[in-house]
């Protein structure tokens, strides 16, 4: 079953890493079924280039907010501003959220961001295919 993500998401993550470039940024994304429909950006807490860190507090309103529009929390995403979009060891090691989809923006090259997936299980990664879908939902075919 894969992973359906609507372009305009697509586009806010994007928009997100060039807003904060050169440090990296970060935030949550959730939907129904496997379909990711809304982003929550966060503040990076490090505010660092090369590390993002969640305030705990965002966490809970963050919860609170899916818990009320009757989504789940199907993602999590940061930027490597020059870095490709593979997980780092630390953000293996810090993958906290097993269900979720990992997404990482690249921005080495400025011009042609690359965005990927990954599901982080026990420390094992594994890319995953994103199907990018019209604002509407998409239709089957
Ligand atoms: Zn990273």
């Amino acid at each position: 079953m894969n992973l359906c993500m609507t372009q305009d998401i697509h586009e806010s993550m994007i928009r997100h890493a060039r807003e904060v470039y050169p440090r990296e940024c970060c935030g949550m994304l959730a939907g129904e079924d496997r379909l990711i429909s809304a982003i929550f950006p966060f503040v990076n807490r490090l505010d660092s280039e090369n590390s993002f860190w969640m305030d705990p507090a965002d966490l809970i309103l963050f919860f609170k907010k899916i818990r009320a529009g009757k989504l789940h929390h199907l993602g999590i995403y940061h930027s490597h501003p020059a870095t490709r979009a593979c997980p780092s060891p630390r953000d293996i090691r810090e993958a906290f959220y097993p269900d979720c989809s990992h997404f990482i923006v690249s921005l080495e090259n400025l011009e042609a961001p690359v965005v990927q997936a990954f599901r982080v299980l026990e420390g094992e990664v594994t890319t995953e295919e994103i199907i990018l879908v019209g604002q509407g939902g998409g239709r089957p075919g």
